[in-house]
């Protein structure tokens, strides 16, 4: 087999290991997004003060009613009143009746005013409530946006490194031989992780069985690539 350039492959090995994690950071940071639960809260909030708008606009729509009832039920009593004591008529049954037709306008009047009254308190209240609210979410807002933009940021440069260690291994491919690199990629696909390990102390660096000397002696002097007889890796000298 032509092995030219296998000690690139070992960098190629170790670029892809970079290119793993950072891609499982990446993942890591999608899901550890805390915006999600900002944007839950703001999603919230939006559904309070609509519903708190829905409310000042049925007060404000109750409102124009009462006072336009109001001043209809003012001017009908100015008429009662004007001619009860107008001074054209004398009739006393006719006075009585204009009298109470008149107390009972101003008892009208008394519970529309209070009507009126405590639809004011009410909107009081319903506005307090709203700016509240509005504060509230303008924080949740400007804390969204804080995250957000740490987060692009944190995203955007963990990109670029995995882009530089995506050039590097590329440019690395191009010295190994193409027999190298088909059973480099072969092996991956079988094992996954390592696959290409040091001998360390007569062992295997994968699966750390001892190696028989003949074995040690062919990749080290030989300058051979050799398997491990019980991982399948592949065997390189480094000590
Ligand atoms: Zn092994």
């Amino acid at each position: 087999m032509n092995t030219d350039g296998w000690q690139e492959l070992i960098k190629i090995q170790q670029e892809e290991e970079n290119i793993f994690t950072l891609k499982k950071r990446l993942d890591q940071l999608q899901n550890d997004n805390l915006n999600e639960t900002n944007l839950q809260r703001i999603r919230e909030l939006e559904n309070i003060l609509k519903n708190i708008g829905e409310k000042i606009s049925k007060n404000d729509k109750e409102q124009r009613k009462n006072e336009n009832e109001l001043t209809m039920l003012n001017e009908q009593r100015k008429v009662i009143s004007e001619k009860l004591y107008g001074g054209d008529i004398y009739h006393s049954k006719e006075l009585n009746q204009l009298q109470n037709k008149l107390d009972e306008m101003e008892k009208k009047i008394g519970i529309l005013e209070e009507k009126i009254l405590s639809l004011m308190l009410e909107k009081e209240d319903l506005s307090s409530e709203e700016k509240k609210v509005k504060e509230n979410l303008a924080l949740y807002n400007q804390e969204y946006e804080k995250t957000k933009n740490k987060f692009e940021l944190e995203q955007a440069q963990l990109k670029q490194e995995l882009k530089s260690h995506f050039v590097k291994r590329k440019k690395l491919v191009s010295a190994v031989s193409q027999e190298l690199y088909d059973w480099y990629n072969k092996l991956r696909k079988e094992m996954g992780g390592k696959v290409l390990v040091p001998v360390v102390n007569g062992s295997c660096g994968g699966c750390h069985v001892v190696l028989s000397n003949y074995l040690i002696s062919r990749i080290h002097f030989g300058k051979e690539l050799l398997t491990c007889e019980n991982c399948g890796r592949i065997l390189y000298w480094n000590e």
